[in-house]
């Protein structure tokens, strides 16, 4: 709490009394936290891959090239964390944009159908790479949105559920109408969320498992990214999971018409 006092005074200094003002700054501190929070973790996650980059391309300019199997290794760590720090600044600047006040979605009447078939396309080498079976169950709805972000959306989810699953299991996309709301269901059989870190998963950078998820190629940001986008469209998200039997997360998306 903030407060100020200061007295009032009345004619010939007659004094009047005192006027406090109190001011609740909870809510400013915590916001003021949540932006350092922010920041830092901005920090550590482009300082980490930069590190590596120049550590490993410094030893090998220090003599470590003469050694060929060297020289393949350090380069190919190289790439794959070059890599890594364009998908991060390629989601920062994304979530930056969507999640600024004025954002708003080009909703137009969309076929989710082929939206969703378009994602499925883009994730199905990795699904086959990994043995995962890719099931789908998709009705012809058309929703009011945007399609480019909501393909942004779908690739999201499966490739979080593909991050998430062990080989020799399922990953079901279902799309149907229920009521007024379309609904698109993203389902694994993979290794599930515990009830207590479902609240936190939107969160920007929040990892169940910082090393597990890191490793996995993933930022952190995916699932703040599919919350501000379903939110700009008007739409709801809901997480169901258990541990060691899955993950489902529900979209429902307004309907065009
Ligand atoms: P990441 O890039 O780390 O996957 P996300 O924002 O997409 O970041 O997801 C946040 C965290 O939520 C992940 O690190 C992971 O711990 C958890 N998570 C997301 N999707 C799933 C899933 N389908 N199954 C299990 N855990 C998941």
């Amino acid at each position: 709490l903030d407060v100020y006092g200061a007295p009032v005074m009345g004619e010939h200094e007659r004094w009047l009394g005192v006027v406090i003002v109190a001011h609740d700054i909870s809510e400013l501190k915590r916001l003021e936290q949540i932006r350092k929070d922010f920041v830092a973790n901005v920090s550590h996650e482009l300082r980490t891959p930069v590190t590596s980059i120049k550590g490993f391309s410094e030893t090998l300019l220090d003599g470590a090239y003469e050694d060929t199997p060297t020289l393949l290794s350090f380069l190919e760590i190289i790439s794959k964390e070059s890599n890594r720090l364009e998908l991060l600044i390629k989601d920062l600047l994304e979530l930056s944009k969507i999640e600024h006040a004025g954002f708003q979605v080009n909703a137009q009447p969309a076929d989710m159908k082929a939206v969703i078939e378009r994602a499925a396309d883009m994730i199905y080498p990795g699904m086959e790479e990994k043995s995962i079976f890719l099931k789908l169950q998709l009705e012809p709805v058309m929703v009011l949105g945007d399609p480019d972000r909501l393909i942004q959306v779908v690739m999201n989810l499966l490739a979080n559920a593909l991050t998430y699953s062990a080989s020799e299991t399922t990953v079901e996309v279902r799309l149907y109408k229920e009521k007024d709301e379309a609904v698109i269901r993203v389902k694994d059989e993979g290794i599930g969320i515990e009830a207590s870190e479902i609240n936190r998963l939107f969160e920007r950078f929040y990892r169940v498992d910082r090393a597990r998820s890191r490793n996995s190629g993933g930022t952190g940001l995916g699932l703040s990214i599919v919350k501000h986008l379903v939110e700009a469209h008007h739409g709801k998200l809901k997480v169901d999971s258990e541990v060691g039997v899955g993950t489902t997360f529900t979209i429902y998306l307004p309907l065009a018409s």
